[in-house]
């Protein structure tokens, strides 16, 4: 079975680990500090709080910028339950917006107008490898905080994903770009914010009980895999992105549309996902496709479980209907070989019709 996904774990994340492991500092210590000082270099920031989790870092981000029982969060029905959670968990009220059919990113035109005088932040993920579009939301006035759990290294006419919001967060969970099993970061360039995020992350020697905090830490052990994991991120994005350009190639013949990224953005391909309009016009026909392929050796999903919005019972997201009936994520990760890229081509070839 070629699995859709697998961290990309060698000699060095063993030995990493190893060595925290016979330093008997195992919990949060001087390997989260150089995780956070090597992730705040690589995308800019003044400073970074390792946590527990990305949906952690989500609801300290939201805390953080000051979201309280009866604001606004804007973001996207077509999203991972994690933005909805940390939401409501800060005591926010989630907006849910449509996305643009082609990229899967937020739909600014409908961000714009989805503000309202309560409108607290926007929480803007990169899906699947691709920069959403930041050039019209960084106008509207509401702070930005770019969920980056699913986009690293990409940029937009030089710019990088995770540089411009007020906050931006990171997932190190097991199927992202980088692993540590589980894991997240908040990355921000104002000390007070951040100084915040580390008074909620532990409750000891503090001279005072800070509300709302709670033990959200790192331990030393994923940390010391993240630091070794950045460094083999510029080999990780290349594998990807040949692999992308041979799924491009091998796919040219199957009725489907093939990702894109616009003039001068990157993709980076955290998930290689295609569009295949055929299946709209039959109920379960994603699923009966999904099963036919796995039968064939080959697992492939959908790249978001569920829309925010069916969650909900909430009606009127079109795009995210479309996209959740008709997209497929196929096998992408550095350790997929060309045979198995050729694999899943057969097996899509015979399948998609
Ligand atoms: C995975 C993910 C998260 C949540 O991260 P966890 O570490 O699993 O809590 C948030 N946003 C996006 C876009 C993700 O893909």
């Amino acid at each position: 079975m070629i699995s859709h996904s697998r961290p990309s774990l060698e000699q060095e994340e063993l030995e990493a680990v190893a060595q925290v492991l016979r330093s008997g500092q195992v919990a949060q210590g001087p390997a989260v500090a150089r995780f956070e000082r090597a992730m705040a270099a690589y995308l800019g920031r003044r400073g970074a709080v390792a946590v527990s989790s990305g949906t952690v870092a989500l609801e300290l981000a939201l805390r953080g910028l000051g979201v309280k029982a009866g604001d606004e969060v804007i973001m996207p029905s077509y999203v991972c339950a994690a933005l909805w959670l940390a939401t409501t968990r800060a005591g926010g009220e989630p907006r849910l917006v449509d996305i643009q059919p082609d990229t899967f990113n937020l739909d600014p035109d409908l961000v714009a107008k989805a503000i309202t005088p309560r409108t607290r932040a926007i929480l803007v993920p990169h899906l699947f490898g691709l920069p959403a579009d930041l050039s019209r939301l960084k106008t509207l006035g509401v702070p930005l905080v770019e969920d980056c759990a699913q986009t690293l290294g990409a940029a937009v006419q030089g710019t990088r994903v995770g540089t411009a919001g007020t906050i931006t967060i990171c997932s190190f969970y097991a199927t992202k770009l980088l692993c540590t099993g589980e894991g997240g970061m908040l990355l921000a360039d104002d000390e007070e914010m951040l100084e915040q995020a580390r008074a909620w992350r532990e409750y000891d020697q503090r001279p005072v009980l800070v509300p709302g905090a709670l033990n959200y830490k790192m331990t030393d052990l994923q940390a010391a895999m993240g630091v070794r994991q950045l460094e083999r991120l510029p080999t990780f994005l290349a594998r990807r992105l040949s692999l992308a350009a041979s799924y491009d190639k091998m796919l040219a013949g199957v009725n489907a549309i093939r990702p894109t990224a616009p003039h001068q953005w990157t993709h980076v391909y955290y998930r290689y996902v295609l569009r295949i309009p055929s299946l709209k016009s039959r109920k379960n026909a994603l699923a009966e496709l999904l099963t036919r392929l796995e039968r064939r050796g080959v697992q492939c999903r959908r790249p978001v479980f569920q829309s925010l919005h069916r969650y909900l019972g909430l009606e009127s997201f079109p795009q995210s209907d479309v996209a959740h009936d008709t997209a497929l994520s196929i096998p992408i990760y550095p350790s997929l070989s060309e045979d198995d890229a050729a694999r899943v081509t057969q097996a899509l070839t015979e399948e998609v019709t």
